[in-house]
């Protein structure tokens, strides 16, 4: 079974990672369709193996110690376009799409110009930018669940999606096959003006030139729990907007700039703890703890992770 499905062994994860970071998976697999990802399933399940969907690595943080099971790495891909929906396939990468939809007319999708990963791993998390996030224009999602082992169609309103977060987040048994998603007709050359503008002000504000998970921590938004907090004097600005950036608390804080071993938080974007060559997860972790302890203490406010974490 191993040779027929070409598994590789003790695989360093830090190659899949966009922080370069984590030990190795005890098994590997490359899934480049949707018969091979449930085979690999049925693998793990056979030899009581826990396993892990992996798209393009770009949130997630892997531990040094690596994975004692088997990542499943999805490359199944595609794109297919019919009357202004495109399907794309969950192992496609989010910037060939819209390269794609730039060639194509297709508006819709520029604000995530220059995010990585891929389709699936967008939908997972609900990728946004600049106040737009892929559920505006997801019309359903094809899943196999893992629980019923059929393929099922998850409408806009199923995926229940939320801000960094959907039923795919909460719900592992769903895998991610391929999305619909709706665009708008557009001519090229407004897509490629729009897509060079948020280029820039991304490459402005982030520190791309590192390897790095994106940001770190997610924005904490103003809810009930807003009354506990102390400390911030532009209230009344960020409950217009209604949420605080992390960023701006990290900042706050002083943190900007401070490193263990060789994980620093960005001086460009304090919500990216960046790579300087040579970090391990548990220096990345010391600063995550580091973070959180500093804003607890001045503001009084429990900071949640958009990154995942593997193999702690
Ligand atoms: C430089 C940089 C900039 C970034 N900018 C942004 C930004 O502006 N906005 C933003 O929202 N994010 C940003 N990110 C974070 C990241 O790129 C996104 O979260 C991306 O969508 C993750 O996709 P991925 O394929 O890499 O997922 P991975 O990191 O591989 O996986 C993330 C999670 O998704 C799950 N998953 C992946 N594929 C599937 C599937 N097919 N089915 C079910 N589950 C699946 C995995 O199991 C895992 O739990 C940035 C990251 C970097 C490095």
């Amino acid at each position: 079974m191993i040779n027929k499905l070409n598994f590789q062994r003790n695989v360093l994860l830090s190659r899949y990672t966009s922080f370069r970071i984590g030990g190795p998976a005890k098994y590997f697999f490359v899934a480049e369709s949707s018969s091979q990802l449930r085979k690999a399933i049925e693998f793990a399940h056979k030899n009581n193996l826990k396993f892990f969907i992996l798209g393009g690595g770009s949130n997630l943080l892997v531990s040094d110690k690596g994975f004692d099971g088997l990542v499943i790495k999805i490359e199944i891909s595609g794109i297919i376009f019919k009357n202004r929906i495109v399907q794309v396939f969950s192992g496609e990468k989010l910037s060939n799409v819209i390269n794609y939809l730039a060639k194509n007319n297709l508006s819709g999708l520029e604000w995530a110009v220059g995010i990585p990963g891929t389709i699936g791993g967008a939908i997972y998390g609900n990728v946004g930018a600049f106040s737009h996030s892929i559920s505006e224009l997801v019309k359903d999602v094809k899943v196999i669940d893992l629980g019923s082992r059929r393929e099922l169609i998850y409408k806009n309103r199923d995926c229940r999606f939320i801000y960094r977060g959907s039923i795919f987040k909460k719900d592992r048994n769903l895998i991610i096959i391929s999305a619909n998603l709706k665009f708008k007709k557009a001519k090229k050359d407004y897509v490629k003006r729009l897509m060079q503008k948020y280029l820039s002000q991304k490459r402005k504000n982030q520190p791309l030139e590192f390897y790095s998970a994106g940001c770190i921590f997610k924005n904490f938004f103003i809810d009930n729990d807003f009354k506990k907090v102390k400390g911030i004097k532009e209230v009344e600005r960020f409950k217009k907007c209604g949420s605080i950036p992390s960023a701006y608390l990290i900042e706050k804080c002083g943190l900007k700039g401070a490193k263990v071993g060789g994980a620093m938080i960005s001086k460009k974007h304090s919500n990216f703890i960046i790579n300087l060559g040579n970090a391990k997860a548990k220096d990345v972790i010391a600063l995550i703890n580091l973070i959180k302890k500093e804003i607890m203490k001045k503001f009084n406010i429990k900071l949640e992770e958009e990154i995942e974490y593997l193999g702690f």
